[in-house]
């Protein structure tokens, strides 16, 4: 039996305690619980316990969820690699999407972006270990692809994500976290502010928050193991 109410008022508690470590204001810190593959009866608990944001990876498994957890609070992330193909569903359903890494798919987004449903929130996703199998913009692309964001219309540049490699040691979780932040800053020192870095799981929240993430996003921790 996965109790999500407990585990959610868990996380909560670790939220909190990470943030007053890192002398942060815990409510700076928005928890996204990620609920790809989770039986929808698990996503309904989240939300009757409060949970307000949720992280997709899959666009119809998305879609599905949203038609089926209608309520107006909620705030839907799109949080997987997107294909170009389904650039009009993400546009049409989510609130935000935080794997942007391409001016093309960017075009598609804010062409299609409904006007009527306001900004479509973006993160875009750094490849921050630069790992040349992994998604992302390079750190060294990102200025280019930030500029080209800011003047589309329809989307509003958010911040910077980032999944790094996974590992163990807290002391070097927060190297590439750190390396994010240092990006956000200095695209603010050039005219290009943004609010949120979307960084930390379930494994690597803590390192997270204390390099300044944001948004967390978690899963297990929250939903019990994905089932297969
Ligand atoms: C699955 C996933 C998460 C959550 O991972 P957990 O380890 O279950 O907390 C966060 N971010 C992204 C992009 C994911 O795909």
């Amino acid at each position: 039996m996965i109790r999500v109410t407990e585990n959610l008022g868990k996380i909560h508690d670790l939220l909190t305690k990470a943030a007053l470590e890192a002398k942060r204001d815990p409510g700076s810190i928005r928890l996204l619980a990620v609920s790809k593959k989770q039986p929808l009866q698990r996503v309904a608990d989240a939300v009757a316990a409060g949970q307000r944001d949720f992280g997709e990876n899959f666009v119809q498994e998305g879609l599905e969820r949203i038609e089926k957890l209608p309520q107006k609070h909620l705030v839907w992330h799109f949080i997987g690699h997107l294909q170009t193909n389904k650039t009009r569903a993400v546009a049409e359903n989510f609130d935000w999407i935080h794997t942007l890494d391409r001016v093309k798919t960017a075009e598609r987004l804010s062409r299609h972006r409904p006007d009527e449903l306001g900004d479509l929130n973006v993160c875009l996703q750094v490849n921050i270990d630069d790992e040349p199998e992994k998604s992302g913009v390079r750190a060294d692309a990102l200025p280019e692809l930030a500029a080209a964001c800011v003047k589309l219309p329809r989307l509003k540049l958010r911040g910077l994500m980032c999944l790094p490699a996974l590992c163990e040691d807290f002391d070097k979780q927060r190297v590439p976290f750190a390396r994010l932040r240092v990006l956000k800053e200095s695209l603010a020192e050039n005219g290009i502010a943004m609010d949120s870095l979307s960084m930390g799981m379930s494994g690597d929240y803590r390192a997270a928050i204390w390099e300044g993430a944001t948004i967390v996003r978690i899963g297990t921790a929250v939903f019990g193991p994905r089932p297969d």
